[in-house]
């Protein structure tokens, strides 16, 4: 069956939208494979990342709008301000659902408009788009805009939007997807992504349903039979995912002394488990607040949240172990209730909770504020709303702030700041930290306690070991791009029988007659296409490293340092991928 999907395309410079067939070159591209790849047809390496010449794509992957389980993620990609490589970042809600089901394959921000005071509101309806005034709203927060832009046009949208930082083109800024409780709480946050999409003056991409859309299917029956039985296979084998979502891993982290704390300076915090994901389940369940909900339409494993103050009102949805560790442990906070409101003014403002949690260690680290300063982080964070000189500083990153404090601890690698895995002990991540085109990015090959790669029987050694790593963290990391070129949710699991199945899917949607190797092999190439991008932006195999002090100092208590031996990063990819 051919497939049927478009592009559209819109020009910022011209105040023009145009609807595109999608050309045969790109007929099996979907997600991260298609952003990568219009990126490096499209896009001159060298460019600046937020000028005229960087485009900003956001592409639906090749199961979105199905009923395939957690399949309908967008993924956002440009080249990134914060890393100065290439970037995919991906992102749920209920945006890459609707997307699938117009059959809109990508939608594609070029060029830019006249003055930086520009801002446009781009509205979608079938082949219909317009482009409508936002500059008088471009500084508004991302909730007061979800509000407006429902009451406008109904609860049955879905939106794209930044908030006041991708406004003032902040390098740490996000885009934000309206979550299935029309909250504007979903994020492709790593990158700076958000910046790119200010840059092009787009404040908002407001999705209309149309009525009666179906898709077509190959083989309906055999699709929705793999479907049905692996969403409940997902549903038993995650249950205590959707029971305690993410914040799960801090109990985790914590017995394996890898829990980023005081600006990474220590593997464990006493205060670990007033923040951890018991007491997020305790706290939502005492005050009305909501776990077990999915963040996008067919997710079986739903580990998202909603999560509301003593007074019974919403202050944030999902709060996640990346935010709690980051802002948390990592300045030594125990207290849930500052971190969620940490989370909800991130989501109102639109900037990536990791990045500005990594920041605020570093502003500590310098002696701007104490760790432990419960209200420094939400104070900093009304500068960066307001856009004070301070606030512009402060969001530029976690890498800029640092350099420019003299700050000697920054943990960042490619111009990104770290996740919340201590590299000294998740050695794995260590290696895809350095190694991933995406600068510092877990989801990129997320190599946590106990997962394996793509041989289950394969001994890759204890998760502090160096032994086996870098077959993991390679394996993984072509998996889970395998997934994100599909816009599944990496939850489900990086595995090959994963893959089986989605090849299963695909031919049941539209005949394709690939293998789950044809899957890790187009993987394979697509990040062999982002290491090429890089290259051309001046990134090379020599910058695959993290910063020297965690070759130096031994994380507390485990006395355990980064020792992977710098050759074998720097001749990771050459090894794999020749
Ligand atoms: S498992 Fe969690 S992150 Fe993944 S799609 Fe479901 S709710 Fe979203």
């Amino acid at each position: 069956m051919r497939n049927m999907s478009k592009f559209i395309r819109i020009d910022t410079s011209k105040s023009k939208a145009r609807v595109e067939s999608v050309p045969s070159e790109y007929e099996f591209h979907g997600g991260r494979e298609l952003t990568s790849s219009i990126l490096l047809d499209e896009v001159d390496p060298k460019v600046d990342p937020l000028g005229e010449g960087n485009k900003l794509i956001l592409a639906s992957g090749l199961l979105a709008g199905t009923p395939a389980p957690n399949f309908s993620r967008i993924s956002a990609g440009a080249k990134s301000p914060l890393t100065g490589g290439i970037k995919e970042a991906n992102v749920g809600g209920s945006a890459g659902f609707l997307l699938g089901l117009l059959e809109i394959r990508a939608i594609i921000i070029e060029n830019q408009p006249e003055t930086k005071d520009i801002f446009h509101h781009v509205i979608v309806e079938g082949d219909n788009i317009q482009l409508e005034d936002a500059s008088e709203e471009r500084f508004l927060g991302n909730y007061e805009l979800a509000r407006k832009m429902i009451d406008a046009h109904g609860k049955g949208i879905s939106m794209i939007s930044i908030g006041p930082a991708g406004a003032r083109c902040m390098n740490m800024a996000s885009i934000a997807v309206l979550d299935l409780q029309h909250h504007p709480s979903r994020h492709a946050g790593r990158g700076g992504l958000g910046a790119v999409m200010g840059s092009k003056g787009i404040k908002s991409i407001v999705l209309k349903r149309i009525k009666g859309t179906r898709l077509e299917y190959t083989n309906k029956d055999v699709f929705l039979e793999v479907s049905k039985k692996w969403s409940k296979h997902l549903k038993t084998t995650k249950a205590g995912f959707s029971k305690l979502g993410t914040a799960m891993t801090v109990g985790i982290s914590q017995m394996l002394k890898g829990l980023p704390t005081k600006n990474f300076k220590k593997g464990t915090f006493d205060g670990a488990d007033n923040i951890g994901g018991e007491a997020l389940h305790e706290m939502i369940v005492e005050r009305g607040g909501k776990f077990g909900i999915p963040c996008l339409p067919g997710c079986a494993i739903q580990c998202s949240n909603l999560v509301k103050d003593a007074a019974g009102n919403q202050v944030t949805s999902s709060l996640e172990y990346e935010t709690i560790c980051l802002n948390g442990s990592n300045l030594m906070i125990d207290d849930l209730d500052t971190i969620a409101k940490i989370d909800g003014a991130c989501d109102d403002i639109g900037i990536d909770t990791i990045e500005f949690g990594g920041m605020m260690g570093v502003l500590m680290e310098a002696g701007r504020y104490e760790f432990g300063d419960k209200d420094a982080p939400l104070e900093v964070l009304e500068e960066i709303r307001e856009g004070t000189k301070d606030g512009v500083f402060y969001g530029s990153g976690v890498a800029a702030v640092g350099e420019a404090l003299g700050v000697e601890r920054v943990p960042a690698a490619k111009g990104q700041g770290f996740p919340a895995y201590d590299p000294r002990v998740y050695k794995g991540m260590g290696v895809t930290f350095c190694t991933t085109p995406m600068g510092a990015d877990h989801t990129a090959g997320a190599a946590i306690f106990k997962r394996p790669g793509l041989d289950p029987n394969h001994d890759y050694g204890d998760v502090s070991e160096n032994k086996g790593k870098l077959r993991l963290s390679y394996e993984l990391q072509v998996l889970i791009g395998a997934l994100d070129m599909l816009g599944a949710c990496y939850f489900i699991g990086p595995s090959r029988d994963t893959l089986e199945k989605v090849a299963t899917l695909l031919n049941g949607r539209y005949g394709w007659q690939g293998t789950w190797e044809d899957l890790f092999d187009k993987a394979r190439k697509m990040i062999g296409r982002e290491l090429l991008f890089n290259q051309g932006a001046g990134i090379t195999s020599q910058d695959n490293d993290i910063p020297a002090f965690f070759r130096q100092e031994p994380s507390e208590p485990t006395g355990l340092t980064w020792d992977m031996p710098r050759e074998d990063l720097a001749s990771f990819w050459t090894e794999r991928l020749d």
